[in-house]
């Protein structure tokens, strides 16, 4: 089979670029910007990103989120584009995703700016699509990557920290799952098999998390934009955004999914419930004691869940908890990339098993 890989044109991170976005801009148009921000975004960085236009005397419009990324908003936005010529989209995952679908349905070029950096999706070539009401409705795939993504590691860094910390769990499955999806031979996201470059980026974005993830955490927690913070963020948003898309999904985010089944773990962001998964992969891989405990402490040690508990499943039960198992096991979705046939009992067990090993490794901690 072809081997694939793709990535956004250019990916641009530092602190301050949110007032860089006029200069982005012009290499790509000249009529007008047609940025779309969230309320919340535009009420802390308003004066930066309104101050880069003006100073560069770029045409722009600025245009509320309406709070929901479906087909809906997305026309509104088409009905109102008028002569821009670009489309940018600055804040969190769902403004990015209306920003990618309003651009590749106006057939125009596409900033994405993200103002925090809780998960891999600003580069990719995907939009989530939800119903008006908030429920999952389908993946939009988009024909090529962000023509540019943006990131302003200030931005990132004064957002709560737990964004961060979710961050790096998606993040930190990337390696694992791209590494498995190579084995099986499994066609990614992209549309082809897994390259030697993805690969390597996979196992780079792994180990720039463990080197600097503790690190970043005490930083961030101070407001700080330091070399660990900026090594985070990159690995949060480009290294795992190459390296899923190209690189491939397996069991971690396949358990994902199959938690959101389970309301108990709503309140949780996505990155904090692909941390688990990817411990639940490494338990259904039976890697070596050491390997998984490591992966275990570092993940406590960024706020990340470990237990069930943690979870929000402490009472669940073993016919719940099979509900999520059975539904990480589902025909469409990726557990079928693992290397070897995983079945719903097999990730109930190694669910429970996960529970056990964090639990021990949190009394060893302890005492
Ligand atoms: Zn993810």
């Amino acid at each position: 089979m072809k081997r694939v890989i793709c990535s956004p044109g250019s990916y641009i991170q530092g602190p301050g670029e949110l007032g860089q976005l006029a200069q982005y801009y012009q290499t790509l148009g000249r009529q007008g910007a047609y940025l779309i921000v969230s309320q919340s975004a535009y009420a802390v960085w308003k004066d930066r990103i309104d101050g880069g236009f003006c100073s560069a005397d770029v045409p722009y419009e600025v245009h509320s989120f309406g709070g929901e990324c479906c087909q809906s908003e997305i026309d509104k936005h088409l009905r109102q584009m008028g002569n821009c010529d670009v489309v940018l989209g600055v804040g969190g995952g769902k403004v990015l995703d209306t920003a990618k679908a309003v651009a590749h349905f106006a057939h125009k070029p596409v900033i994405i700016a993200p103002t925090i950096a809780s998960t891999d999706a600003p580069c990719s070539r995907v939009a989530v699509l939800y119903t008006e009401q908030g429920a999952f409705f389908h993946y939009l795939s988009l024909p090529s990557n962000p023509n540019v993504v943006v990131m302003d590691t200030l931005a990132a860094a004064q957002a709560p920290v737990r964004f961060l910390m979710a961050g790096i769990g998606d993040a930190l499955a990337t390696y694992y799952e791209a590494t498995a999806a190579a084995r099986s031979g499994a066609m990614t996201m992209a549309g082809g098999c897994s390259t030697r470059a993805a690969l390597a980026l996979a196992e780079l974005c792994r180990d720039t998390l463990l080197q600097y993830g503790r690190q970043a955490r005490t930083d961030a927690e101070q407001k700080r934009v330091t070399e660990a913070v900026e090594n985070v963020i990159e690995s949060n948003t480009y290294l795992s955004g190459i390296g899923f898309e190209s690189g491939g999904l397996a069991a971690a985010h396949a358990i994902h999914n199959g938690l959101t089944a389970l309301e108990e773990t709503h309140a949780l962001l996505h990155g904090e419930k692909v941390a688990f998964g990817t411990i639940v992969q490494l338990v259904l891989e039976r890697r070596d004691a050491e390997e998984l405990l490591a992966i275990i402490r570092f993940c406590r040690d960024c706020g990340l869940p470990t237990t069930l508990r943690e979870l929000g499943l402490a009472h669940a039960g073993d016919e719940r908890l099979m509900r999520a198992a059975a539904a990480s096991c589902a025909q469409e979705d990726t557990m079928g990339n693992m290397p070897f046939p995983v079945t719903p009992e097999d990730v109930l067990s190694a669910m429970k098993r996960t529970d056990q090993i964090a639990q021990l490794a949190g009394l060893l901690k302890r005492g």
